[in-house]
């Protein structure tokens, strides 16, 4: 006959044909951890959080290094066209009483369609760090 093993900890099983577990404890660690699978959604929208972010980050550094540092602006056009979609953001800081909206470490403010003020904010480490 076949051995079988324990679906958790490989144990070899003895017993029941139909048995998969070798206790109850492995039977329940092996379903708490399968039920804890990451939703279809949250992986849809962690998705585009660091799509966002990895737009952000190339157009930061893009940019960074073409104009002044304090010149950090995008057009709505240009920024979508990459794929950007501004309702997926991961929080919200105010810096000089002016909102930003962050995926992860880079945020933007929308002044207007053709003005998105770009910034770098590492949570990590204080205040607005505005060179990649
Ligand atoms: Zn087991």
């Amino acid at each position: 006959m076949e051995k079988k093993y324990c679906l958790e900890c490989e144990e070899t099983l003895k017993g029941r044909i139909d048995k998969k577990f070798c206790s109850d404890n492995c039977r329940s660690a092996f379903h708490n951890r399968e039920g804890g699978k990451i939703s279809p959604m949250v992986k849809v929208i962690d998705h585009q959080l660091k799509k966002n972010r990895e737009i952000l980050r190339q157009l930061f550094s893009q940019i960074g290094s073409t104009r002044e540092n304090n010149e950090l602006f995008v057009s709505s056009e240009e920024i979508r066209i990459y794929g950007f979609v501004f309702d997926f953001y991961t929080h919200k800081r105010v810096f000089d009483r002016v909102e930003y909206l962050f995926c992860y470490d880079y945020g933007y403010n929308k002044v207007d369609e053709e003005r998105i003020h770009l910034i770098k904010h590492d949570l990590l480490n204080r205040g607005v760090d505005n060179i990649a």
